[in-house]
């Protein structure tokens, strides 16, 4: 992508410096210098003082680096998650979050600015779309929140704003850089990718065959629920969306995740989870429960604890193995869009660390 006329050199691999440099005349090994120094998060070209002042002029006439300014930051009172509101060059303000878990520190990221699928028990969905983000924008949530917290960061899930599979190159093209052994490193079984069902997507990334874990918002058993809130389910139909999945898990191997968030009176009934566990019968799959967040504008609740408990119980007395997802950041609204579709007021329970003038 070019932005004011200029290459976005941070989405560029190693073979693509390398045919820059080509171009350039410039002897290739500086691809792997410069592709290192970009993927450590740097954030200005005067920086890479190991090349000359020349090669660096060109650069900057050329090419921009992608960043993610913190615009905002929020930090949980209850488990030290961090919310971020990142502002893009281009203004646009997205979410991210990282999480410290006992295995080291995870941020969940962002893939597009807002989001087209429209479910409608998600902010991001109501919020709508404004455009897709970038792989260097992607990488950049990472490279702030380790900036700025002075970690290194172990585990990556693409759960945020937007969907990734609507926006497949940048999130392809983002998993191959982060991964990179040159760049951040993150092993590929150390990120999740999460999925509304955007099936031509599942099966374009079966076809890349990396050891990523696929999660899919599957969020009811049947049709008529989930087409209720997941528009998504309209032109891909609960059948479709699983023979992906089977298709996916033959190539690939891998166990996929169902999320299913639960709304008392909707999805959460005896009957669900057993019509649930008939669909996935054969699937080597793992059910995450979620108990459905409260979005502003919306009716819905999540269903009390006891109810959640049951619903548990009986998917794994039917032999799917499933669990409650910890709810981390509660106080910070660490769900998808929330924050960003808040008015970004201050709220009692969590403290506000940072608020640029811009
Ligand atoms: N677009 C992708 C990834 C981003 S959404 C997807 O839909 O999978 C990440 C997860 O948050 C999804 O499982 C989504 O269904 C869930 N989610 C969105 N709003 C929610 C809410 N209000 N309560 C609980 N989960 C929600
Ligand atoms: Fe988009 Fe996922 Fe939200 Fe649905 S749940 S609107 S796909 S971000």
């Amino acid at each position: 992508m070019r932005v004011l006329d200029k290459l976005d050199i941070k989405s560029m691999d190693k073979e693509e410096l390398a045919d820059l440099m080509r171009g350039w005349d410039v002897p290739a090994f500086h691809a792997t210098q410069i592709f290192r120094r970009l993927q450590c998060g740097i954030t200005s070209f005067d920086e890479m003082t190991e090349l000359s002042k020349s090669l660096r002029t060109k650069l900057s006439e050329t090419c921009y680096i992608a960043d993610a300014t913190v615009e905002k930051k929020l930090v949980s009172s209850l488990d030290g998650t961090v919310k971020y509101l990142y502002r893009m060059h281009d203004g646009e303000l997205i979410e991210s979050v990282l999480m410290k878990y006992h295995h080291g520190y995870t941020v969940c990221i962002s893939t597009q600015v807002g989001c087209r699928m429209g479910c409608t028990f998600c902010a991001s969905g109501r919020s709508g779309w404004f455009r897709h983000l970038t792989a260097s924008e992607m990488l950049s949530q990472l490279m702030t929140a380790e900036r700025d917290n002075g970690i290194k960061i172990s585990n990556v899930v693409m759960m945020g704003m937007g969907e990734p599979l609507d926006n497949f190159e940048q999130t392809a093209r983002f998993l191959k850089l982060v991964n990179d052994k040159d760049g951040m490193n993150i092993g590929y079984r150390h990120i999740s990718l999460s999925t509304s069902g955007v099936v031509p997507g599942i099966k374009r990334l079966a076809e890349l065959n990396l050891p990523i874990t696929l999660s899919v918002s599957l969020h009811a058993p049947n049709d008529e629920i989930r087409s209720r809130t997941m528009p998504v389910n309209k032109k891909w139909p609960i059948a479709e969306l699983l023979g992906a999945c089977r298709e996916y898990q033959k190539v690939t191997t891998r166990r996929i995740s169902f999320e299913y968030a639960l709304i008392a009176g909707v999805n959460d009934s005896d009957a669900c989870a057993k019509e649930l566990a008939g669909r996935l019968k054969g699937l080597l799959c793992h059910v995450n429960l979620i108990p459905a967040n409260p979005v502003a504008e919306t009716d819905f609740c999540k269903p009390d604890s006891a109810a959640i408990h049951r619903f548990e119980q009986k998917l794994n007395g039917l032999g799917i193995h499933t669990t409650v997802r910890r709810t981390l950041g509660a106080d910070i609204n660490a769900s998808c869009g929330q924050l960003r579709r808040k008015t970004l007021q201050s709220k009692e329970e969590y403290h506000e660390v940072v608020r640029s003038d811009g």
